[in-house]
């Protein structure tokens, strides 16, 4: 049913898309490149911390090399002349890491003296690049990767010159293994790829690099001591980072805006109904009303003339027991009477002409009936007229009965003494404000709530008419009724009217 009637206007379609589709693919959309964003910063932090990891390790390694040269390089300075002692040290400081593949000590010009490993042939380095720059300065150099002369293991020197009172004694030599310390990386890593490049693009090792696609990522860092940069790689299976998280979050937002859309839905469904209702409620009142206001008319002549026949008819007949039941006969027409006429009033009030007079008048011409009425229950009854004029439009006779109508309800309220009816006329602001106040019994609220029902009363004669009437001559003036009740207190009643307002 819902559906069916979602379907009916195109109202209903827009409403749709805009709550349901749209808001759906725009947030998901926007949280999915949130979430990819999140996932690849998390992924880079983690390629970062492996790449720095490998650094530092390496690092940590060739500033090692570099101080147990520096010792050794202490060792000989400290006795230039024997040299006796120094390949043993040299064999037992190249035994201490697999890393290590040999430390040499070569003289000024290059001769390969002493080392770690058999020289088959008298070996020279004095053309190498390293070595030179090592003499030249005087400070340590590091070579590129290149084949070692003595292993011919791929390998990279240290270079460190040895000064013996300024004089250039020798060069201390120690050649570290590329392969080894590839495999010490491979030992330290978990899933990254590293590969490590020296300062002339030629890379040094790598342990399966890829080249960059979805889904890898990578981080470069430069090592301290040497021209070397390094770099992890990281590779995720995670497939499509972004579709994954849009259509996860399609789901979730789809089944939640479909139920905010019908929940929309559902009370705008409720709220059709009961405007529905009620007009349905208010054409059926005015239908009621018509009917009741004509019927009425009908009653009311050959009422007349039943009134008149029993007055006749009571003239005639003079028996005491007679006279009680002409007496009883003529109450019952007199209560039929008003009835009918409030019922009447109940008819189109819209279908008399209105006319403007002033409030103040309208009360005047009521004021003698409702004093002799208030002096019959002896009740304190007083008017308080407005200094402005009160013009307003309307029939003058309704008007009268409405006033009529309240200020009986308040005779009725209150007590036969001390009993006070307050009766007072204002302007407020484009309104006449006709307030009818009584010091009586008061309403509890369930009274309260069924005044305005027709034929609702707690009176023995009442009609239950009266306050309906009035209502409905009220409102058909563009006005309000408003009650206010208090039990044991009173009840303060007040019809707002609109001012009919000065052309000039
Ligand atoms: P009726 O006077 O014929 O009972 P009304 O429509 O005038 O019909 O009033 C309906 C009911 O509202 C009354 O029976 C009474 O219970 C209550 N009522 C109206 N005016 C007052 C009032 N001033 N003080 C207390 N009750 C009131
Ligand atoms: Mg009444």
């Amino acid at each position: 049913m819902l559906w069916k009637w979602f379907i009916r206007s195109k109202k209903n379609v827009l409403i749709y898309l805009m709550i349901t589709i749209i808001p759906t693919i725009t947030i998901s959309h926007a949280l999915a490149l949130q979430k990819v964003q999140e996932i690849e910063n998390h992924y880079m932090y983690i390629t970062e911390n492996y790449a720095q990891l490998h650094a530092r390790h390496i690092d940590r390694f060739i500033g090692e090399t570099v101080s147990r040269i520096d010792m050794l390089a202490t060792l000989i300075e400290i006795n230039p002349d024997d040299l006796s002692n120094v390949e043993e040290i040299l064999k037992r400081t190249r035994d201490k890491d697999i890393r290590f593949s040999g430390f040499y000590w070569s003289n000024p010009e290059g001769d390969i003296l002493i080392g770690t490993n058999e020289l088959a042939n008298p070996i020279n380095i004095a053309d190498r690049e390293y070595f030179q720059k090592a003499i030249e300065t005087g400070e340590y150099t590091i070579s590129p990767a290149h084949i070692g002369r003595v292993t011919g293991r791929f390998i990279i020197t240290i270079a460190t010159p040895v000064l013996n009172n300024g004089e250039m004694s020798g060069v201390l030599l120690s050649s570290l293994r590329i392969d080894k310390i590839e495999e010490s990386v491979i030992k330290h890593s978990d899933d990254e790829k590293v590969s490590v490049i020296d300062d002339t693009g030629q890379s040094i090792l790598d342990t399966g690099f890829n080249l960059a696609r979805d889904g890898t990522y990578n981080y470069t860092v430069e090592i301290d001591k040497v021209p070397w940069r390094i770099e992890a790689q990281i590779e995720t299976t995670e497939g499509n980072l972004y579709a994954k998280a849009f259509f996860t979050n399609v789901g979730i937002l789809f089944i939640f805006t479909h139920i905010l859309f019908m929940l929309i839905q559902y009370s705008l469904l409720k709220r059709q109904i009961k405007i529905e209702k009620k007009q349905n409620e208010l054409q059926k009142i005015e239908l009621v009303e018509n009917l009741a206001a004509s019927t009425a008319h009908e009653i009311r002549n050959p009422l007349t003339g039943i009134k008149g026949l029993v007055q006749l008819l009571s003239e005639k007949y003079n028996d005491e027991k007679d006279q009680l039941y002409f007496n009883v006969i003529q109450q019952e027409v007199n209560r039929i009477n008003t009835i009918v006429s409030e019922l009447l009033l109940l008819g189109k009030p819209t279908a008399h002409k209105l006319n403007t007079y002033c409030a103040k008048e309208i009360i005047k011409e009521i004021e003698p009936i409702i004093h002799s009425e208030a002096n019959l229950k002896s009740v304190d009854l007083s008017i308080q007229f407005a200094y402005d004029r009160l013009p307003i439009s309307c029939v003058k006779d309704h008007l009268k009965q409405v006033l009529l109508n309240l200020i009986k309800n308040a005779l009725d309220a209150v007590n036969e003494n001390g009993g006070q009816v307050r009766i007072c006329l204002e302007k407020k602001g484009t309104n006449c404000v006709i307030k009818v106040a009584d010091n009586g019994i008061g309403m509890p609220e369930d009274v309260l709530n069924r005044v305005f029902d027709p034929f609702f009363t707690t009176k023995e004669t009442g009609t239950g008419l009266g306050l309906v009437v009035c209502k409905r001559i009220v409102e058909s003036y563009g006005g309000k009724i408003k009650i206010d009740s208090t039990i044991d207190k009173g009840t303060d009643v007040e019809i707002i009217l609109p001012l009919v307002l000065d052309k000039n």
